[in-house]
């Protein structure tokens, strides 16, 4: 299958076909998702599924290969659809469809590609599509389908920056980084859902053997000015920069970021940061500063500092592997850098 991507905008989809390579037929209702979506709900709620809740896999028609693919919300309402690499295939088909809650029925529509990666752009907002994959051979100029994988469901949702009393967002997910600034009265501790969701993870935790608490929850405005202070007496502003935020530009001013266990760079590796990196999204967190996304979070890696999104919007950011800043589309860096 070639590499090269394919942008197909939904409106014309429905329309009319428009690439080479396509080929799109309308397949019936939606209505025979359902009980696939079902499963796909337990499955995002597994344990063992946090990272890969999104891939489902095909199985080739003899068995002996699979056929994987992955979903992922790109940007600015737009789905990718990804094979894995194979060689026997000739080509493929995706199966998608829109759950509308309007009575009008949606239609379930099908393309017919060989390229590896298929962007579905131009997505309706907020809507929950479902995608399933099955691929072929061309045997004596028939084609020998695959089964079809499982169905997996991706929630497109809208992604617009709106500002509420002074606080960014993006879609519902509060933007607290080097380009978006809380206002100096905000916030006033830690909200409720983050200590119920943190109490619930160290009790699953101890559970395991690993004690989690937390060393530093809200932080204030007055008290990042302090903190910032301090990083920049102790090492001068740009190494503080990497490490600490400028009063207002602070996460844990939000009220939704927490640092578990110690913010020493020797927790990275420890049993703990392990248990956390693997189980945190279970709880509704994601770490925030992963590993080698500093030029996109702006701070160094911190195996510590997670965030709470709540459940369902942890595990669908965590399946894409992306920053919030990747999933957004958006910057982190102060206004004069
Ligand atoms: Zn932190």
């Amino acid at each position: 299958m070639k590499k090269a991507m394919i942008a197909l905008e939904m409106a014309v989809i429905i329309l009319a076909m428009t690439a080479c390579h396509t080929i799109r037929q309308e397949v019936g209702s939606l209505g025979n998702y359902v009980q696939d979506d079902v499963t796909m709900q337990q499955e995002l709620s597994g344990p063992t599924r946090q990272n890969d809740c999104l891939s489902g896999s095909a199985s080739f028609y003899t068995e002996s290969e699979a056929v994987n693919f992955s979903l992922s919300v790109t940007a600015k309402n737009t789905v990718s659809v990804t094979l894995s690499e194979t060689e026997d295939a000739d080509g493929c088909e995706i199966e998608y469809t829109a759950r509308n809650k309007e009575a009008s029925p949606v239609p379930t529509l099908r393309l017919e590609t060989n390229e590896k990666t298929t962007v579905f752009s131009d997505l309706i907002p907020n809507e929950i599509y479902s995608f399933r994959v099955r691929v072929y051979q061309i045997i004596q100029n028939e084609k020998v389908y695959s089964k079809w994988s499982h169905v997996k469901r991706i929630t497109n949702t809208m992604n617009q920056k709106q500002i509420i009393d002074g606080a960014t967002y993006f879609g519902d997910v509060l933007i607290t980084n080097k380009t978006y600034a809380l206002p100096e009265d905000y916030g006033t501790g830690l909200k409720m859902e983050v200590v119920n969701a943190f109490r619930e993870m160290a009790s699953d935790a101890a559970k395991d053997g690993i004690t989690l608490w937390i060393v530093s929850g809200y932080r204030s405005y007055e008290m990042q000015v302090v903190t910032y202070q301090y990083n920049v007496n102790q090492s001068g502003r740009e190494k503080a920069d990497r490490v600490s935020a400028r009063p207002g530009h602070s996460e844990h001013q939000t009220g939704l970021s927490l640092d578990i266990n110690s913010t020493l760079d020797s927790f990275a590796g420890t049993p703990e940061a392990i248990w956390l990196e693997k189980h945190c999204v279970q709880y509704g967190f994601i770490i925030r500063y992963p590993k080698e996304k500093e030029s996109v979070t702006g701070y160094q890696y911190e195996p510590w500092h997670i965030r709470y999104l709540g459940k369902e919007k942890a595990a669908e950011i965590a399946c894409t592997g992306l920053t919030l800043e990747e999933y957004f589309g958006i910057t982190s860096r102060y206004n004069e850098d």
